[in-house]
């Protein structure tokens, strides 16, 4: 699907239908259903075995999750940590179709001041450091409490109060700043993240205008996954693949737009092969 984006994204109505409809899929049948929410506490597991028994037979006892992880390690080396993070994450599906109840109930979106998102998007790693260091000890399981996914996808939501309420809570600050916990807490986030630099490929479509002048996709980017300069940082961007429709689309696309004006002006288009 991503390697045929150009296709993926043609009409952008029936995109976003399609959208909807994979991440109702991913919190109904890989979430709810099949139980193949990722968790930090894989890794944590794995760390124990590496260190004490060598034998990560445990992995086996959920074949859902595995396979979901295999695929998640091979999308990680050729697109990126947005593969897992942008489809497959129950979680992250619920989070952004909660997001969607934004427009009827007029919640104004917050942005956060630059300065102060780019602090915050280091508290994840801190936070993976923490659960990680604490991996020997049984420290590491309440650590993992961050994540609310046993809370959420595992036990539905029926479970003691406060992790009820953390996990509504998370959901509910997602509706004032978009995917706050994903961008700025989560430790299976931020162990993909760095996995992720160890991406084959660039492939999100720019142009010789993105950054300058044209500043569309960066306003546009709910992940802030794009700098002033136009370039995508694969690290943070969730591939929901709102730039590359920009960019694909005549209509969108500011300087294509400008160029139908101006039919001599060639348009240069850098990073992609037509
Ligand atoms: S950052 Fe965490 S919660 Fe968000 S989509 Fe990625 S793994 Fe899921
Ligand atoms: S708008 Fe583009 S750069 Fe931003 S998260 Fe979506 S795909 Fe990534």
């Amino acid at each position: 699907m991503l390697a045929r984006d150009r296709g993926l994204v043609a009409d952008a109505r029936k995109f976003g239908w399609f959208r909807l409809a994979f991440l109702t899929f991913t919190l109904g049948f890989i979430g709810w259903y099949a139980q193949a929410q990722l968790s930090i506490v894989t890794v944590v597991g794995a760390v124990r075995a590496a260190l004490h028994t060598r034998d990560f037979g445990f992995l086996l006892y959920d074949p859902p999750s595995l396979v979901i992880w295999a695929f998640a390690i091979a999308a990680l080396l050729v697109w990126g940590r947005g593969t897992f993070c942008g489809w497959l994450c129950p979680f992250g599906a619920l989070q952004e179709l909660a997001a969607w109840l934004t427009r009827p109930l007029k919640i104004r979106r917050r942005q956060v001041p630059p300065t102060l998102d780019r602090w915050l998007r280091k508290a994840k790693y801190l936070v993976l450091a923490g659960i990680v260091a604490a991996s020997a000890s049984p420290l590491a399981d309440a650590f993992s409490e961050v994540e609310p996914f046993k809370t959420s996808i595992t036990l539905y939501f029926v479970r003691s109060w406060p992790f009820v309420a953390y996990a509504v809570g998370l959901l509910v600050l997602n509706l004032f700043v978009y995917k706050a916990f994903c961008r700025y807490l989560c430790p299976l986030g931020a162990f993909l993240a760095i996995g992720g630099r160890l991406r084959m490929l660039d492939w999100i479509p720019r142009r010789a205008e993105c950054g300058s002048p044209c500043q569309l996709c960066k306003v546009r980017c709910r992940y802030g996954a794009i700098d002033r300069a136009g370039k995508v940082d694969y690290v943070e961007c969730f591939q929901c693949m709102d730039c590359v429709t920009i960019v694909r689309d005549p209509q969108q696309c500011a300087p294509q737009i400008l160029a139908s004006k101006r039919p001599k002006v060639r348009l240069a288009t850098a990073g992609e092969a037509e």
